[in-house]
């Protein structure tokens, strides 16, 4: 029981944290900003009155501290101040949402949905979590301050999460470091960035964490010797620029020193760059660049720099706002140091990121669109896909999250900003979905390069299309950021719905001229004899020519004669025996070839063989043997489910006589490339062509051609040649 006494205490520190949270508003405060403050204040504490913090204290000094966090170190102003007073009302206590609007209005109480929308904590890697990670990305298009309050929210729970019980503990710590330090680091919150991941260590991995934290405040005098040697040579210089500045030396995270000893499986004491100085001066926007490079001057007029750790990050802002100037030198004490060089406006971004963004644009001191709202667009873009899964949609965004970026140019000069690593095809995706679907390959800096070429900073990129090209499953393996990714996901889905519909109206079409009655019952039997999981995926292969409907005629005889699956090789061993089976011993094979007058064969459309591929045959119901390549799409189908109607197939010598191949050429246009092309096909190598198409669009050259070939070895020849002609960059076989 609390006593009178204690009572009264508790409501004096309530008052005081109150006040203190005013104080520090107060310099952004307006008119009647004090008063609304007041209300949600009074609200709040009504609200929480009978409830405890784990810890036992009051429960409103969680709403209070969120509040100030906010003020402090985010930068947010009246709004939201209201809206972290009463964060938790809705969903804790009997206040509606309703009621919130009627007094606070409508923009707090679409905050406080937001808030509460996105409440909860769930396992990491579960799809509840990744659907909470969605919803709270969402609110990013409906208000970026619902994202910002809950950081801070969840900034304070951490701080003071030693109440927690152990697993409660390791739950939310782990989100944390999944998915609000990520962005937290996106939004440009770098110091709550590094308190996030400080403290998520110190509840997964305390005793590294307190060994760390000792170390650093056992080596802080050392420390401050060193930055003042530091200093002391260029001191007078800068003094002479005649603006006001100040110099920090502050060390790096814990979370951070901590990777790096992990990740170089070094001690304390070998992490070289245990901290970085930073020198930040006081300038009128309008000279801040040319400010910080005469600085920079300085510095390296006492100090050799390192070439290769220049970052002009004021030039070119990374695209969650940072700017600054980054310099390694070497120290008199024959260790490197990193010098950071930024306007106290920098300074004040980088620490607080998106408000404090926000804040000098609005006062007009920012000369270009920020990479950060682009970012936004890009998250809102991201999402307004209809029904990713959600957990997939996380681990394409988390990736994007941590990502270093790469600075490339599109064709009139404009800069984009993409992810480490991305390609050709991401930049295409990034200019727009409909480019990226049809991107046939791209001229970096004027030279061709594939779809797969990985981007350099400064590239220049230009996007070829082409109408006739279409995203394959392939694409997925090369694209890296999360917008490419699910749009390739998208198109491939809808590809498949709708290869499912037709897929559909074949197979009904044939059970009807079959007269079966119950379909249902007949895809029953179809799926278990196919060995499938759905009846989407049999309509997709029978759509896609892997399941041939005519086949579906032999499902009266499976059901009553064998029994479903008999004689049929599942597995890809047997598979692979089978194969090496129908191509070993002469004895009793059937020889293709000298003996084709005797035997009715027919080559299979689907992979077209020619002398030398390797092949077998198949009895088919009505045309006889076909012949496919080993390697053709529906082989695995036919010799797992067929295994009794595979026959061998060898080709016994080679001879002349011609079979259709196909070739598709890639390559860059020019004036003559065409005649060469064909010259090397008809004078050359004496193919006869049996037709050509040709499509050129902005520069690119596509040409299919069909033509007849003796083998393999006489089609290697050939396209060997063809890929030699000057502009040509690729040349494929395809089967058709
Ligand atoms: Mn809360």
């Amino acid at each position: 029981m609390i006593t009178t006494e204690a009572a009264e205490a508790e409501k004096k520190e309530i008052i005081r944290r109150y006040r203190r949270l005013l104080r520090k508003a107060k310099p952004f405060l307006k008119d009647n900003d004090a008063k609304i403050i007041k209300k949600a204040f009074n609200v709040s504490v009504e609200a929480h009155k009978e409830m405890r913090r784990k810890s036992g204290e009051p429960y409103i000094y969680h709403p209070i501290a969120v509040a100030e966090i906010c003020v402090e170190e985010i930068g947010l102003g009246t709004t939201s101040i209201v809206s972290a007073l009463l964060h938790d009302v809705v969903e804790d206590t009997d206040i509606t949402l309703s009621e919130i609007e009627r007094d606070f209005g409508k923009k707090v109480a679409r905050i406080i949905d937001g808030l509460t929308k996105i409440s909860g904590v769930f396992d990491t890697g579960t799809s509840q979590q990744a659907e909470n990670f969605r919803k709270l990305l969402l609110s990013l298009s409906d208000d970026l301050r619902v994202i910002l309050i809950k950081i801070a929210d969840r900034l304070h729970n951490m701080r003071t999460l030693d109440s927690m019980p152990r697993d409660k503990q390791l739950k939310i710590a782990s989100e944390t470091i999944f998915l609000y330090a990520p962005l937290a680091h996106r939004l440009g919150l770098y110091a709550i960035k590094s308190e996030l991941e400080d403290l998520n260590l110190k509840f997964t991995d305390g005793d590294a964490y307190r060994d760390i934290a000792n170390k650093i405040r056992q080596t802080k005098a050392s420390r401050t010797r060193f930055i003042n040697h530091f200093i002391h040579p260029i001191q007078s210089e800068l003094d002479r620029l005649g603006h006001s500045f100040t110099i920090k030396g502050r060390p790096k995270s814990i979370h951070s020193i901590w990777n790096k000893m992990k990740r170089q499986g070094v001690g304390f004491e070998e992490v070289y760059d245990l901290f970085a100085i930073r020198i930040i001066i006081d300038v009128p926007y309008e000279i801040e660049k040319e400010v910080c490079w005469k600085v920079y001057s300085i510095v390296t007029d006492y100090y050799r720099p390192n070439p290769d750790r220049l970052r002009d990050w004021i030039s070119t802002p990374k695209s969650n706002g940072y700017e600054s100037l980054h310099t390694t030198v070497m120290s008199r004490a024959g260790q490197w140091v990193e010098v950071q060089i930024r306007t106290k406006r920098m300074d004040d971004i980088a620490e607080k990121g998106y408000a404090a963004h926000w804040k000098y644009k609005e006062q007009g001191k920012n000369k270009s669109e920020s990479g950060l709202e682009e970012w936004i667009n890009t998250v809102r873009d991201t999402l307004d896909q209809a029904d990713a899964n959600a957990l997939e949609f996380v681990e394409d965004f988390q990736g994007n999250l941590f990502s270093e970026e790469v600075f490339v140019f599109t064709p009139a000069g404009e800069l984009k900003t993409l992810a480490q690593g991305a390609t050709a095809l991401d930049f295409a995706f990034e200019i727009h979905t409909e480019i990226g679907a049809h991107c046939l390959g791209a001229k970096v800096n004027n030279k061709l390069v594939p779809l797969n070429y990985k981007l350099k900073n400064g590239d220049q990129v230009e996007i070829l299309t082409s109408k006739k090209q279409k995203p394959s499953e392939d694409w997925l393996r090369f694209v890296v950021t999360g917008k490419a990714k699910s749009k390739i996901k998208d198109i491939l889905k809808e590809e498949r719905k709708q290869a499912a519909i037709d897929g559909r109206e074949l197979v009904e079409r044939k059970l009807k001229q079959l007269k079966v009655e119950n379909f249902e019952e007949a895809y029953n039997k179809l799926r278990a004899y196919y060995d499938l999981n759905s009846n989407t995926e049999l309509f997709f292969r029978v759509a896609k020519g892997l399941i041939d409907p005519k086949e579906l005629k032999t499902i009266e005889s499976l059901t009553k004669k064998k029994g479903p699956g008999k004689g049929r090789i599942s597995d890809g061993k047997t598979f692979k025996k089978e194969i090496s089976r129908l191509k070993g011993s002469d004895q009793d094979a059937l020889l293709i070839g000298e003996d084709m007058d005797i035997l009715d064969y027919k080559l299979a459309k689907c992979c077209n063989p020619i002398p030398g591929d390797d092949v077998f045959g198949f009895v088919t119901i009505n045309e006889g043997i076909k012949i496919h390549r080993t390697t053709c799409p529906n082989a695995k189908q036919l010799l797992s489910t067929h295994g009794s109607r595979v026959v061998k197939a060898k080709w016994n010598s080679q001879q002349e006589i011609a079979f259709l191949a196909g070739l598709r050429i890639i390559g860059t246009d020019r004036v003559g490339l065409m005649n060469d092309v064909t010259k090397v096909i008809s004078q050359d190598l004496k193919v006869n062509m049996r037709s050509i198409t040709i499509d050129t669009e902005d520069g690119i050259f596509e040409g299919d051609i069909k033509l007849y070939v003796n083998d393999t070895q006489h089609l290697d020849t050939l396209l060997k040649r063809l890929e030699k002609v000057a502009g040509v960059v690729n040349v494929t076989r395809f089967d058709q």
